[in-house]
């Protein structure tokens, strides 16, 4: 981690200097809240930061209770204990994700069922879902790609018809929008990541937004080892015990206090990445006009939180060849997820669901490029440009 103003980057030849993918980004409150925490004698879980974040996250998500965790992969555990997922219960979700949503259902002895994704957004294929729909199906589960808000209106439609639930992985999601409304808001439950790779981060963090009033007790209980503390502590309960499954899914409050510091600048943030983000998207336009490359879409209804830039080479371009020319020009770029439908796990535990043609060509061809808080617009700039030769280089 480095301090704001002290981003160290290796000089290169020339006086230029290497562009890392990823930066973690550190207000320098962080060490204040810390001492605070320490100070407070409270620093296991839910204690006064925890307090503190999750009372700003409520009134800016103004959609129901937010329970901080360690990880989004534990909120998603969560997610799956409170949607009641069984042995055999199928899942519907994008195999364009992060292995942790299909880890969840499996654990529970649940099936994921993987389905295609949107050629633009590159989020869950609304128009493909009704057909993975079975007498087994129990969750719809989109993930918002990139921070683009997937298609809710249309899933939750959907899931009222088939008394199905919703879970929404929406770990890149904090800070951007879907029609209107702040990403996570319109499911049954949503998960935030606050891990070091995601745009506000406290190292490992994260959050579950239980959007339903009749999940939140049963919430409390499977983030405290299925126990009735939360309400002993209120004092509804005279002792607390055993009640239902669940596990530790709390994060300490030196965690929340870091997270604290985050979310006080949670806007300057979002906003530096999206001049980034801008940067890219139009020095880039040329190449995307001339069919050189794809860039990102992101729909009418969304305003997206700049969570990454990625563009999609043409179909027959050498990725590896392209990542290799940007690395030699000082530039670290990286390709993305492996589909999970021919990852070995999900061949083990999920299903496929029609066609992944787009999955498969797409998880191909994407490459992200540098984007984080300390960088400057120049080496952004730089950045377009070396992604400029390197196209013009795999076209000759
Ligand atoms: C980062 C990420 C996760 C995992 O988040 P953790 O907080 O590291 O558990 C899950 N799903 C998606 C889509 C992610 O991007």
């Amino acid at each position: 981690m480095t301090e704001p103003h002290e981003t160290r980057v290796a000089a290169r030849d020339g006086g230029s200097h290497d562009i890392p993918f990823n930066v973690p980004y550190a207000t320098g409150a962080e060490y204040e809240y810390i001492r605070e925490a320490i100070a407070n004698a409270h620093v296991s879980g839910n204690g006064p930061f925890t307090r503190r974040c999750t009372e700003r996250l409520e009134r800016e998500l103004g959609s129901g209770r937010v329970l901080l965790t360690h990880s989004c992969t534990g909120a998603l555990e969560m997610a799956v204990l409170l949607a009641e997922v069984g042995p055999g219960d199928e899942v519907v979700m994008p195999s364009f994700a992060f292995p942790s949503l299909p880890n969840a259902v499996a654990l529970r002895g649940g099936v994921p069922v993987f389905v295609d994704i949107r050629a633009d957004t590159l989020n869950l294929d609304e128009a493909l879902v009704a057909d993975a729909i079975t007498d087994r199906t129990r969750v719809l589960a989109p993930i918002d790609y990139a921070g683009v808000g997937a298609e809710l209106d249309t899933f939750v439609v959907l899931a009222r018809k088939h008394e199905l639930v919703v879970i929404e992985d929406a770990a890149q999601g904090y800070g951007a929008f879907y029609g209107g409304a702040p990403v996570g808001t319109k499911a049954d439950v949503a998960c935030l990541s606050f891990h070091e790779t995601k745009n506000v981060m406290c190292g490992e963090g994260g959050a579950l937004l239980v959007n339903r009033p009749d999940w939140v007790e049963r919430a409390e209980v499977i983030q405290e080892k299925g126990t009735n503390r939360r309400q002993f502590f209120r004092g509804q309960v005279d002792k607390y015990s055993w009640v239902d499954l669940g596990s530790s899914y709390l994060v300490s409050d030196i965690g929340a206090g870091f997270l604290w510091a985050q979310l006080e600048q949670a806007r300057e943030i979002t906003a530096k990445r999206l001049e980034l983000w801008h940067v890219y998207h139009e020095a880039l336009e040329d190449l995307e006009d001339t069919g050189r490359l794809r860039r990102p879409v992101v729909p009418d209804n969304c305003s997206h939180n700049a969570h990454m830039y990625y563009v999609l080479l043409a179909a027959d371009d050498d990725r590896d060849r392209f990542i290799e020319q940007l690395a030699r020009a000082g530039v670290n770029a990286v390709s993305h997820y492996v589909p999970l439908h021919s990852s070995p796990a999900g061949l083990r535990y999920g299903r496929v669901q029609g066609s992944l043609d787009v999955t498969d060509d797409v998880s191909e061809r994407l490459v992200r490029l540098p984007l984080w808080v300390g960088m400057s617009a120049d080496d952004a700039g730089r950045v377009a440009d070396v992604v400029r030769r390197a196209v013009d280089r795999l076209a000759a």
